[in-house]
Protein backbone atom coordinates (compact mmCIF):
# COMPACT_ATOMS: atom_id res chain seq x y z
CA UNK A 1 0.00 0.00 0.00
CA UNK A 2 1.13 3.05 -0.95
CA UNK A 3 3.19 5.31 2.44
CA UNK A 4 0.50 7.93 2.51
CA UNK A 5 -2.21 6.71 2.10
CA UNK A 6 -1.56 4.07 5.36
CA UNK A 7 -0.61 7.04 7.07
CA UNK A 8 -3.25 9.19 6.85
CA UNK A 9 -6.06 6.82 5.80
CA UNK A 10 -6.87 5.38 9.55
CA UNK A 11 -9.85 4.48 9.87
CA UNK A 12 -12.63 6.85 12.02
CA UNK A 13 -12.11 6.18 15.41
CA UNK A 14 -9.27 3.42 15.02
CA UNK A 15 -6.41 5.21 16.39
CA UNK A 16 -4.50 8.12 18.05
CA UNK A 17 -6.03 10.91 15.47
CA UNK A 18 -9.72 9.93 16.80
CA UNK A 19 -8.49 10.02 20.46
CA UNK A 20 -6.09 13.32 20.65
CA UNK A 21 -9.85 15.36 18.89
CA UNK A 22 -11.50 14.04 21.94
CA UNK A 23 -9.15 14.75 24.21
CA UNK A 24 -8.87 18.60 22.89
CA UNK A 25 -11.81 19.03 23.81
CA UNK A 26 -11.80 17.94 26.97
CA UNK A 27 -12.00 20.39 29.43
CA UNK A 28 -9.50 17.96 31.79
CA UNK A 29 -6.92 18.33 29.15
CA UNK A 30 -6.27 22.00 29.69
CA UNK A 31 -3.36 21.65 32.02
CA UNK A 32 -3.30 24.96 33.22
CA UNK A 33 -6.55 26.67 34.94
CA UNK A 34 -6.47 30.11 33.86
CA UNK A 35 -6.95 28.81 29.91
CA UNK A 36 -9.75 26.91 31.14
CA UNK A 37 -11.68 29.59 32.82
CA UNK A 38 -11.22 31.82 29.73
CA UNK A 39 -11.93 29.47 26.95
CA UNK A 40 -15.86 29.92 25.82
CA UNK A 41 -17.81 26.62 26.13
CA UNK A 42 -16.49 24.30 24.18
CA UNK A 43 -18.70 23.71 21.24
CA UNK A 44 -19.45 20.37 20.41
CA UNK A 45 -16.90 18.24 19.06
CA UNK A 46 -16.80 17.72 15.22
CA UNK A 47 -17.77 14.45 14.62
CA UNK A 48 -14.37 12.05 14.78
CA UNK A 49 -15.36 10.74 11.26
CA UNK A 50 -15.14 14.18 9.32
CA UNK A 51 -11.63 14.88 11.12
CA UNK A 52 -10.26 11.66 10.34
CA UNK A 53 -11.83 11.78 6.33
CA UNK A 54 -9.82 15.07 6.07
CA UNK A 55 -6.26 14.51 5.67
CA UNK A 56 -3.72 17.13 6.39
CA UNK A 57 -6.44 18.97 9.12
CA UNK A 58 -4.40 18.55 13.04
CA UNK A 59 -4.67 16.10 15.83
CA UNK A 60 -3.15 18.22 18.41
CA UNK A 61 -1.66 21.54 18.96
CA UNK A 62 1.54 21.74 20.08
CA UNK A 63 2.28 24.44 22.11
CA UNK A 64 5.63 26.51 22.59
CA UNK A 65 7.60 27.38 25.82
CA UNK A 66 6.66 31.29 26.78
CA UNK A 67 9.39 33.99 24.66
CA UNK A 68 10.38 30.70 22.77
CA UNK A 69 8.02 31.77 19.71
CA UNK A 70 9.77 34.57 17.92
CA UNK A 71 11.29 32.41 15.52
CA UNK A 72 8.42 30.75 14.44
CA UNK A 73 6.43 33.81 13.91
CA UNK A 74 9.62 34.47 11.61
CA UNK A 75 8.47 31.19 9.33
CA UNK A 76 11.28 28.94 10.69
CA UNK A 77 10.66 25.59 10.37
CA UNK A 78 12.15 23.87 12.79
CA UNK A 79 10.45 23.25 16.31
CA UNK A 80 13.11 21.53 18.31
CA UNK A 81 11.72 19.58 21.50
CA UNK A 82 13.48 21.75 23.59
CA UNK A 83 11.02 24.62 22.54
CA UNK A 84 7.88 23.18 23.62
CA UNK A 85 5.85 23.40 26.82
CA UNK A 86 3.19 20.72 25.99
CA UNK A 87 1.40 19.09 23.77
CA UNK A 88 -2.41 19.28 23.59
CA UNK A 89 -3.85 15.64 22.41
CA UNK A 90 -1.58 12.89 21.31
CA UNK A 91 -0.60 12.99 18.12
CA UNK A 92 1.19 9.69 16.19
CA UNK A 93 4.80 10.17 14.71
CA UNK A 94 3.48 11.98 10.83
CA UNK A 95 0.72 13.45 12.32
CA UNK A 96 -0.24 17.27 11.32
CA UNK A 97 -0.46 19.46 14.39
CA UNK A 98 -1.16 22.71 15.10
CA UNK A 99 1.63 24.70 17.01
CA UNK A 100 0.72 27.37 19.07
CA UNK A 101 2.17 30.30 21.60
CA UNK A 102 1.70 29.11 25.06
CA UNK A 103 -1.18 30.92 25.85
CA UNK A 104 -2.83 28.56 22.59
CA UNK A 105 -2.62 31.67 19.76
CA UNK A 106 -2.00 29.65 16.29
CA UNK A 107 0.80 30.39 14.77
CA UNK A 108 1.87 27.73 12.40
CA UNK A 109 0.88 24.21 10.98
CA UNK A 110 3.32 21.16 10.21
CA UNK A 111 4.13 17.58 11.08
CA UNK A 112 5.04 15.72 14.23
CA UNK A 113 7.82 13.44 14.76
CA UNK A 114 8.39 12.28 18.43
CA UNK A 115 11.65 9.94 17.27
CA UNK A 116 13.36 13.32 16.02
CA UNK A 117 14.89 16.48 17.93
CA UNK A 118 13.20 17.74 15.84
CA UNK A 119 9.81 17.65 17.06
CA UNK A 120 7.01 19.61 14.46
CA UNK A 121 8.62 20.73 11.17
CA UNK A 122 6.66 23.42 10.00
CA UNK A 123 4.87 23.86 6.14
CA UNK A 124 1.99 26.61 6.56
CA UNK A 125 1.54 29.95 8.27
CA UNK A 126 -1.93 30.26 7.96
CA UNK A 127 -4.81 28.06 9.90
CA UNK A 128 -6.99 27.68 7.50
CA UNK A 129 -4.82 25.20 4.90
CA UNK A 130 -5.14 21.51 5.28
CA UNK A 131 -1.88 19.73 4.70
CA UNK A 132 -3.42 17.43 2.40
CA UNK A 133 -2.25 16.54 -1.19
CA UNK A 134 -4.08 19.76 -3.45
CA UNK A 135 -1.46 21.44 -0.73
CA UNK A 136 2.01 19.29 -1.41
CA UNK A 137 1.44 19.38 -5.15
CA UNK A 138 1.24 23.29 -5.09
CA UNK A 139 4.16 23.83 -3.11
CA UNK A 140 5.67 21.12 -5.80
CA UNK A 141 4.34 22.91 -8.27
CA UNK A 142 5.99 26.71 -7.07
CA UNK A 143 9.38 24.77 -6.71
CA UNK A 144 9.14 23.28 -10.32
CA UNK A 145 8.59 26.80 -11.52
CA UNK A 146 11.09 28.47 -10.19
CA UNK A 147 13.21 26.23 -11.82
CA UNK A 148 11.62 27.24 -15.03
CA UNK A 149 12.45 30.84 -14.30
CA UNK A 150 16.23 29.88 -13.80
CA UNK A 151 16.37 28.13 -17.23
CA UNK A 152 16.55 24.75 -15.32
CA UNK A 153 13.85 22.91 -17.58
CA UNK A 154 15.86 21.27 -20.39
CA UNK A 155 14.96 17.55 -20.70
CA UNK A 156 18.64 17.02 -21.29
CA UNK A 157 20.44 18.62 -18.76
CA UNK A 158 19.69 18.05 -14.77
CA UNK A 159 18.48 20.65 -11.66
CA UNK A 160 17.75 20.12 -8.19
CA UNK A 161 13.89 20.61 -8.62
CA UNK A 162 13.15 20.92 -4.64
CA UNK A 163 15.65 21.78 -1.84
CA UNK A 164 13.86 21.05 1.60
CA UNK A 165 13.28 24.30 3.07
CA UNK A 166 14.54 26.69 0.22
CA UNK A 167 11.35 25.75 -1.37
CA UNK A 168 8.96 25.53 2.20
CA UNK A 169 9.23 21.39 1.95
CA UNK A 170 11.36 20.61 5.12
CA UNK A 171 12.93 17.07 4.45
CA UNK A 172 12.31 17.00 0.91
CA UNK A 173 15.24 16.91 -1.50
CA UNK A 174 14.04 16.27 -5.33
CA UNK A 175 16.87 16.21 -8.20
CA UNK A 176 15.45 15.59 -11.60
CA UNK A 177 18.40 13.92 -14.30
CA UNK A 178 17.14 14.05 -17.53
CA UNK A 179 13.94 11.75 -17.47
CA UNK A 180 14.79 10.22 -14.17
CA UNK A 181 13.90 11.76 -10.78
CA UNK A 182 16.05 11.31 -7.46
CA UNK A 183 14.20 11.84 -4.12
CA UNK A 184 16.55 11.68 -0.76
CA UNK A 185 14.06 12.16 2.24
CA UNK A 186 15.06 13.56 5.00
CA UNK A 187 12.50 14.27 7.41
CA UNK A 188 9.65 11.33 8.68
CA UNK A 189 6.57 14.04 7.79
CA UNK A 190 7.86 14.04 3.78
CA UNK A 191 8.45 10.12 4.05
CA UNK A 192 4.47 9.74 5.21
CA UNK A 193 3.32 11.87 2.26
CA UNK A 194 5.36 9.70 -0.50
CA UNK A 195 2.58 9.25 -2.57
CA UNK A 196 1.26 12.18 -2.83
CA UNK A 197 4.66 14.04 -3.32
CA UNK A 198 5.16 11.30 -6.04
CA UNK A 199 1.83 12.14 -7.69
CA UNK A 200 2.80 15.99 -7.87
CA UNK A 201 5.59 14.68 -9.56
CA UNK A 202 4.50 12.90 -11.59
CA UNK A 203 1.55 15.66 -12.76
CA UNK A 204 4.21 18.12 -13.19
CA UNK A 205 7.09 16.36 -14.97
CA UNK A 206 6.11 13.53 -16.54
CA UNK A 207 9.40 11.47 -15.90
CA UNK A 208 10.35 8.13 -16.51
CA UNK A 209 10.61 6.79 -12.94
CA UNK A 210 11.18 7.69 -9.83
CA UNK A 211 13.98 6.64 -7.28
CA UNK A 212 14.25 6.71 -3.80
CA UNK A 213 18.05 7.19 -3.10
CA UNK A 214 20.20 8.28 0.14
CA UNK A 215 17.31 8.22 2.41
CA UNK A 216 18.75 5.91 4.63
CA UNK A 217 21.77 7.32 6.05
CA UNK A 218 23.14 10.12 7.83
CA UNK A 219 20.07 12.44 8.71
CA UNK A 220 17.80 10.15 8.15
CA UNK A 221 18.71 7.76 11.22
CA UNK A 222 18.31 11.28 13.64
CA UNK A 223 14.50 11.08 12.51
CA UNK A 224 13.51 7.09 13.00
CA UNK A 225 13.71 6.51 9.25
CA UNK A 226 14.15 3.72 7.53
CA UNK A 227 13.94 4.02 4.00
CA UNK A 228 16.01 1.85 1.18
CA UNK A 229 16.94 2.87 -1.76
CA UNK A 230 14.60 1.30 -4.45
CA UNK A 231 12.49 2.65 -7.59
CA UNK A 232 8.99 4.55 -6.30
CA UNK A 233 7.39 4.84 -9.71
CA UNK A 234 8.05 3.65 -13.72
CA UNK A 235 11.61 2.50 -14.11
CA UNK A 236 14.93 2.58 -13.16
CA UNK A 237 17.86 3.26 -15.89
CA UNK A 238 19.66 0.82 -17.47
CA UNK A 239 23.08 2.13 -16.73
CA UNK A 240 24.17 5.32 -16.15
CA UNK A 241 21.80 8.88 -17.44
CA UNK A 242 23.55 10.89 -19.46
CA UNK A 243 22.92 14.83 -19.07
CA UNK A 244 24.01 18.14 -20.52
CA UNK A 245 25.48 21.23 -19.59
CA UNK A 246 26.57 23.58 -21.79
CA UNK A 247 29.28 21.75 -24.00
CA UNK A 248 29.86 18.69 -22.02
CA UNK A 249 27.85 15.36 -21.03
CA UNK A 250 28.12 13.60 -17.44
CA UNK A 251 27.46 9.99 -16.88
CA UNK A 252 25.27 9.98 -13.78
CA UNK A 253 25.21 7.25 -11.54
CA UNK A 254 21.58 7.14 -10.06
CA UNK A 255 21.70 4.04 -8.38
CA UNK A 256 25.01 3.63 -6.47
CA UNK A 257 26.75 7.21 -7.16
CA UNK A 258 27.19 9.73 -4.16
CA UNK A 259 24.27 12.50 -3.18
CA UNK A 260 21.74 11.32 -5.46
CA UNK A 261 24.04 10.73 -8.34
CA UNK A 262 26.09 14.02 -9.40
CA UNK A 263 27.15 17.50 -7.21
CA UNK A 264 24.55 20.01 -8.46
CA UNK A 265 25.48 22.35 -6.43
CA UNK A 266 28.86 23.16 -7.64
CA UNK A 267 27.60 23.58 -11.50
CA UNK A 268 27.86 27.01 -11.63
CA UNK A 269 31.19 27.11 -9.44
CA UNK A 270 32.60 24.78 -11.71
CA UNK A 271 32.03 27.05 -14.64
CA UNK A 272 33.04 29.89 -12.93
CA UNK A 273 36.69 27.69 -12.05
CA UNK A 274 36.90 26.88 -15.81
CA UNK A 275 37.33 30.56 -16.74
CA UNK A 276 40.28 31.19 -14.87
CA UNK A 277 41.61 27.83 -15.65
CA UNK A 278 43.37 28.75 -19.75
CA UNK A 279 47.02 26.82 -20.00
CA UNK A 280 47.44 26.05 -16.06
CA UNK A 281 48.05 22.69 -15.10
CA UNK A 282 45.28 21.78 -12.53
CA UNK A 283 45.19 19.98 -9.71
CA UNK A 284 41.52 18.84 -9.19
CA UNK A 285 41.55 17.22 -5.48
CA UNK A 286 38.43 15.19 -4.34
CA UNK A 287 37.16 15.03 -7.69
CA UNK A 288 34.52 12.55 -7.79
CA UNK A 289 32.71 11.95 -10.82
CA UNK A 290 35.54 15.18 -12.62
CA UNK A 291 33.61 17.60 -12.65
CA UNK A 292 36.09 20.52 -11.92
CA UNK A 293 38.91 18.34 -13.89
CA UNK A 294 36.30 18.39 -17.06
CA UNK A 295 35.24 21.31 -17.03
CA UNK A 296 38.40 22.94 -16.76
CA UNK A 297 39.84 20.77 -19.41
CA UNK A 298 37.38 21.26 -21.97
CA UNK A 299 35.53 24.62 -21.50
CA UNK A 300 38.73 25.93 -19.50
CA UNK A 301 41.53 24.76 -22.04
CA UNK A 302 43.57 23.68 -19.20
CA UNK A 303 47.17 22.77 -20.17
CA UNK A 304 46.40 19.29 -17.91
CA UNK A 305 44.51 18.31 -14.99
CA UNK A 306 45.53 15.94 -12.52
CA UNK A 307 42.48 14.50 -10.72
CA UNK A 308 42.27 12.89 -7.36
CA UNK A 309 39.59 10.84 -4.77
CA UNK A 310 39.92 8.68 -2.65
CA UNK A 311 37.15 6.49 -3.91
CA UNK A 312 38.10 3.42 -6.88
CA UNK A 313 33.99 4.03 -7.34
CA UNK A 314 34.41 8.16 -8.00
CA UNK A 315 37.90 7.59 -10.27
CA UNK A 316 36.47 5.06 -12.43
CA UNK A 317 33.30 7.68 -13.38
CA UNK A 318 35.54 10.69 -13.15
CA UNK A 319 37.86 8.50 -15.78
CA UNK A 320 34.06 7.78 -18.24
CA UNK A 321 33.60 11.18 -18.05
CA UNK A 322 37.03 12.76 -18.94
CA UNK A 323 36.73 9.70 -21.75
CA UNK A 324 33.70 10.69 -22.60
CA UNK A 325 34.14 14.33 -23.43
CA UNK A 326 37.33 13.94 -25.20
CA UNK A 327 39.33 15.40 -22.30
CA UNK A 328 42.44 13.48 -23.01
CA UNK A 329 44.81 15.77 -21.10
CA UNK A 330 43.11 14.28 -17.67
CA UNK A 331 44.99 11.98 -15.69
CA UNK A 332 42.74 10.37 -12.76
CA UNK A 333 43.77 8.95 -9.87
CA UNK A 334 42.63 6.98 -6.41
CA UNK A 335 44.20 8.14 -3.24
CA UNK A 336 44.09 9.75 -0.27
CA UNK A 337 43.80 13.18 -0.91
CA UNK A 338 46.05 14.15 2.34
CA UNK A 339 48.91 11.98 1.73
CA UNK A 340 48.80 12.97 -2.12
CA UNK A 341 48.88 16.53 -2.10
CA UNK A 342 51.75 16.44 0.49
CA UNK A 343 53.51 13.68 -1.90
CA UNK A 344 52.89 16.36 -4.86
CA UNK A 345 54.42 19.47 -2.22
CA UNK A 346 57.54 17.03 -0.86
CA UNK A 347 58.88 16.12 -5.05
CA UNK A 348 58.25 20.05 -5.23
CA UNK A 349 55.35 19.62 -7.91
CA UNK A 350 53.98 23.02 -8.74
CA UNK A 351 50.37 23.99 -10.93
CA UNK A 352 48.83 26.85 -11.46
CA UNK A 353 45.41 26.03 -10.22
CA UNK A 354 44.21 23.81 -7.22
CA UNK A 355 40.39 23.21 -6.39
CA UNK A 356 40.15 21.82 -3.14
CA UNK A 357 36.03 20.65 -2.60
CA UNK A 358 36.43 17.85 -0.25
CA UNK A 359 33.55 16.44 2.15
CA UNK A 360 31.93 17.68 4.51
CA UNK A 361 34.34 17.42 7.84
CA UNK A 362 32.24 19.13 10.34
CA UNK A 363 29.11 16.77 10.97
CA UNK A 364 28.10 18.45 14.27
CA UNK A 365 28.59 21.80 16.60
CA UNK A 366 31.27 20.58 18.34
CA UNK A 367 33.82 19.18 15.21
CA UNK A 368 34.17 22.64 13.65
CA UNK A 369 37.06 23.35 15.45
CA UNK A 370 38.48 20.05 14.22
CA UNK A 371 36.53 20.94 10.83
CA UNK A 372 39.26 24.09 10.22
CA UNK A 373 41.80 22.52 11.20
CA UNK A 374 41.82 20.14 8.16
CA UNK A 375 40.53 22.39 5.83
CA UNK A 376 43.44 24.78 7.19
CA UNK A 377 46.31 21.85 6.74
CA UNK A 378 44.75 21.23 2.63
CA UNK A 379 44.90 24.55 2.12
CA UNK A 380 48.19 25.62 3.75
CA UNK A 381 49.36 22.73 1.13
CA UNK A 382 47.24 23.66 -1.59
CA UNK A 383 49.38 27.22 -1.21
CA UNK A 384 52.34 25.85 -1.19
CA UNK A 385 51.62 23.74 -4.78
CA UNK A 386 50.39 27.21 -6.52
CA UNK A 387 53.28 28.60 -8.64
CA UNK A 388 53.24 33.05 -7.75
CA UNK A 389 49.99 33.83 -9.43
CA UNK A 390 48.02 30.58 -9.45
CA UNK A 391 44.48 30.40 -8.76
CA UNK A 392 42.87 28.35 -5.14
CA UNK A 393 39.33 27.27 -5.49
CA UNK A 394 38.66 26.46 -2.11
CA UNK A 395 35.39 24.55 -0.96
CA UNK A 396 33.48 23.78 1.87
CA UNK A 397 30.38 22.20 2.30
CA UNK A 398 30.45 21.63 6.20
CA UNK A 399 26.93 23.54 7.00
CA UNK A 400 27.70 24.34 10.41
CA UNK A 401 31.45 26.18 9.61
CA UNK A 402 30.45 29.60 9.06
CA UNK A 403 31.31 31.92 6.09
CA UNK A 404 33.26 33.69 8.15
CA UNK A 405 35.09 30.58 10.33
CA UNK A 406 35.61 30.14 6.70
CA UNK A 407 37.38 33.02 5.33
CA UNK A 408 39.04 33.68 8.88
CA UNK A 409 40.53 30.13 8.13
CA UNK A 410 41.82 31.27 4.58
CA UNK A 411 43.34 34.04 6.23
CA UNK A 412 45.28 32.28 8.67
CA UNK A 413 46.72 30.26 5.62
CA UNK A 414 47.68 33.48 4.40
CA UNK A 415 49.47 34.91 7.40
CA UNK A 416 51.40 31.39 7.70
CA UNK A 417 52.44 31.18 4.53
CA UNK A 418 53.33 34.12 3.64
CA UNK A 419 51.24 34.67 0.31
CA UNK A 420 49.00 37.24 -0.51
CA UNK A 421 45.56 35.15 -0.81
CA UNK A 422 43.25 37.84 -3.10
CA UNK A 423 39.68 36.80 -3.20
CA UNK A 424 37.89 36.95 -6.50
CA UNK A 425 34.87 35.29 -5.25
CA UNK A 426 32.52 33.93 -2.96
CA UNK A 427 30.41 32.03 -3.68
CA UNK A 428 27.95 29.30 -2.75
CA UNK A 429 25.28 26.56 -3.96
CA UNK A 430 23.60 27.16 -7.33
CA UNK A 431 20.41 28.92 -7.80
CA UNK A 432 18.51 25.59 -7.85
CA UNK A 433 19.63 25.16 -4.41
CA UNK A 434 17.68 28.32 -2.95
CA UNK A 435 17.98 28.90 1.04
CA UNK A 436 15.42 30.60 3.41
CA UNK A 437 16.06 33.25 5.12
CA UNK A 438 13.89 32.39 7.64
CA UNK A 439 16.51 29.04 7.86
CA UNK A 440 19.85 30.14 7.54
CA UNK A 441 20.89 26.38 8.69
CA UNK A 442 20.06 25.76 4.95
CA UNK A 443 23.08 27.52 3.74
CA UNK A 444 26.34 25.07 3.53
CA UNK A 445 28.00 25.43 0.64
CA UNK A 446 31.22 27.75 0.42
CA UNK A 447 33.18 28.54 -2.67
CA UNK A 448 36.46 30.84 -2.55
CA UNK A 449 38.32 31.89 -5.88
CA UNK A 450 41.63 33.55 -4.72
CA UNK A 451 44.63 34.09 -6.74
CA UNK A 452 47.69 33.32 -4.56
CA UNK A 453 50.97 36.16 -5.34
N1 LIG B 1 34.23 18.07 -6.66
C1 LIG B 1 33.28 17.01 -6.84
C2 LIG B 1 32.58 16.63 -5.56
C3 LIG B 1 33.48 16.17 -4.44
S1 LIG B 1 32.63 15.40 -3.13
C4 LIG B 1 32.29 17.41 -7.92
O1 LIG B 1 32.22 18.58 -8.30
O2 LIG B 1 31.56 16.54 -8.38
C5 LIG B 1 33.93 14.90 -2.09
C6 LIG B 1 34.75 13.72 -2.60
O3 LIG B 1 35.81 13.51 -1.68
C7 LIG B 1 34.05 12.39 -2.70
O4 LIG B 1 34.09 11.95 -4.02
C8 LIG B 1 34.84 11.43 -1.80
O5 LIG B 1 34.98 10.14 -2.38
C9 LIG B 1 36.15 12.13 -1.71
N2 LIG B 1 36.96 11.86 -0.51
C10 LIG B 1 36.55 11.78 0.78
N3 LIG B 1 37.61 11.62 1.60
C11 LIG B 1 38.71 11.56 0.82
C12 LIG B 1 40.10 11.43 1.06
N4 LIG B 1 40.58 11.32 2.30
N5 LIG B 1 40.93 11.43 0.00
C13 LIG B 1 40.48 11.56 -1.25
N6 LIG B 1 39.17 11.72 -1.55
C14 LIG B 1 38.31 11.71 -0.53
Amino acid sequence: MPEGRRRLGRKPGSGPRHDAKDQRHRSDSAPEGRRRDERPPAPPPPPAARATDEPGLPTATVLVKAKRARPFFGRHPWVLDTAIDRVEGTPADGDVVDLATHEGRFIARGIWNASSRLRVRLYAFESDVPLDAPFWRSRIDAAIALRRTLGLDDRSGAARLINSEGDDLSGLVVDRYGDHLAIQVTGLAMAGRLDAICDALEAAVKPAGILLRGADRGLSKLEGLHLPDRVIRGTAPEGPVFIREGSLSWGVDLTEGQKTGFYLDQRENRRAAALLARDRRVLDLFCYSGGFAVTCAITGSARSVLAVDGSAKATALARANADFNGAANVAVETADAFARIDSLAATGEKFGMVILDPPKFARSRGAIEEALRAYHRINRVAVDLLEPGGILVSCSCSGSVSRDDFLEMLSAVAQRSGRQIAMLECRGAAPDHPVSASCLEGEYLKCVIARVA
